[in-house]
């Protein structure tokens, strides 16, 4: 496998998904978002909707199990195979066991984690706007406090084991779109890591 692999990782409302999107155009890969597959999911009422649901309105994670599952299969798409980036996965450290195995199934590895850095209180402003513009179910306020205290037990400490991997790039996540993309694209040169 050729091609660069990206984890962003950050609490809920640091612009991961709008960062997903403009790296996935300067990289030419595709951008994965568990929680856009389980919002699909969840708007079809498929299988795994319905079992997805009740986490995502509590706010909670959605089990290791379902959640492993759903991105094996989704990175086994051949459009995966030139790299991919993922937003939202891995979040425990399950999922990262998970994902290791995977890479190392396939003989490949992530280049660099993204960590987008935000103060709570801007996140929890920014979610409250999103609820307004887009209505989703998981933006009330108490849902979003919830959201990130979830982040800070179970997801913040991935960091560490990436840090131990040399692996974390920390970028400043607050400012306009395009200078927050221009500091992790200059980040990423930084580490020899170009779009070709
Ligand atoms: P997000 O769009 O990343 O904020 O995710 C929305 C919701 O989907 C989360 O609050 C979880 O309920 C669920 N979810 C998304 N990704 C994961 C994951 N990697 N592990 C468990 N639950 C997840």
């Amino acid at each position: 496998m050729s091609g660069t692999r990206i984890l962003l990782i950050g609490p809920p409302g640091a612009g991961k998904g709008t960062q997903a999107i403009e790296l996935s155009a300067a990289f030419g890969i595709p951008a994965i978002s568990t929680g856009d597959i389980f919002r699909h999911n969840v708007k079809n009422e498929t299988p795994l909707g319905l079992k997805a649901k009740a986490f995502m309105d509590a706010g909670d994670n959605v089990p290791d199990s379902l959640t492993n599952d759903l991105i094996t299969d989704r990175l086994e798409d051949p459009d995966c195979s030139n790299g991919f980036l993922l937003d939202g996965y891995p979040r425990t450290p399950d999922q990262v066991r998970h994902l290791d195995e995977f890479l190392a199934s396939h003989n490949t590895a992530l280049d660099v984690v993204v960590q987008l850095v935000a103060d709570p209180d801007v996140v929890v402003e920014r979610l409250r706007l999103r609820a307004t513009e887009q209505g989703r179910s998981d933006d009330n306020e108490a849902v979003v406090r919830h959201r990130l205290e979830v982040y800070q037990e179970q997801t913040a400490p991935l960091i560490d084991i990436f840090s131990s991997r040399n692996l974390v790039a920390p970028i400043d996540g607050i400012g306009e779109i395009s200078d927050v993309t221009e500091r992790i694209m200059n980040a990423l040169a930084g580490r020899g890591i170009t779009a070709s």
